[in-house]
């Protein structure tokens, strides 16, 4: 068995207290990229910030407030992250190593800045396995099913070797159960590999997925209790 699986959650939304919930009955750990504001959503409030860190689950920045950096100079893009970074070091007394781009965007300069600014930086490009990283952190699934036809464009793109498997398991196409399938097939592999499921609560809510999330932890910790780990012992910048 050689496959670490992780998660990590975006945007803040009050809804993350309620994936909290799931997460501490299922015993997962993870990580919340949090902005301080959000003009799409509210967020959840600094003390309940403060509950979702000390019941043992990480803390990452997402900007201050949740602004897409593509096409921001390198001076703003600094001062987007870097105030996303401080906000939370205050609140929580504790130093945040850990970015997540907002809308998985980024330009040259928004790289530059990140990596003056964060240890490393969580893109959303999916069906991406490898071990190894240098700043950037790829995912291997969004928990959303965006449809076959992305996925597999998300395939071609990211990860061409993934894609014989892809096409061998996606004509009983279901997502979720695919992405067990890989779960499974990563974990049989002697190579080393990564299974970094990202998601974001309130699509969870919208789309009435917490059984379907439910089922999901069930199934690692019947399958693969081992190989989930906290993103920093992944992920160590
Ligand atoms: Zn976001």
């Amino acid at each position: 068995m050689s496959v670490d699986i992780s998660f990590s959650w975006d945007d803040g939304a009050k809804e993350d207290l309620k994936l909290l919930d799931l997460l501490v009955r299922h015993e997962i750990p993870s990580i919340f990229f949090v902005p301080a504001t959000n003009p799409e959503r509210n967020v959840v409030p600094s003390h309940e910030l403060r509950t979702i860190f000390d019941s043992g689950q990480e803390i990452g920045s997402h900007t201050y407030n949740h602004t897409d950096l593509k096409g921001l100079r390198y001076a703003e893009s600094c001062i987007a992250i870097q105030s996303g970074r401080e906000f939370l070091e205050s609140v929580l007394s504790a130093s945040i190593a850990h970015f997540a781009y907002p809308g998985g965007v980024f330009d040259a300069a928004n790289i530059r800045a990140a990596k003056a600014c964060v240890g490393t930086a969580r893109t959303a490009k999916s069906m991406c396995f490898s071990k190894s990283f240098t700043f950037h952190i790829d995912t291997a699934f969004h928990f959303f099913d965006r449809g076959k036809l992305s996925l597999l464009k998300h395939g071609a793109l990211n990860n061409p070797r993934a894609l014989p498997w892809l096409i061998k398991l996606s004509p009983r196409y279901h997502y979720f159960d695919l992405m067990r399938a890989f779960a499974d097939l990563l974990a049989q592999n002697p190579v080393p590999y990564n299974f970094h499921v990202w998601g974001h609560s309130w699509e969870i809510e919208q789309h009435g997925l917490w059984s379907e999330l439910e089922s999901f932890f069930i199934f690692v910790n019947e399958n693969h209790k081992d190989q989930v780990k906290p993103y920093s012992a992944v992920f160590r910048s």
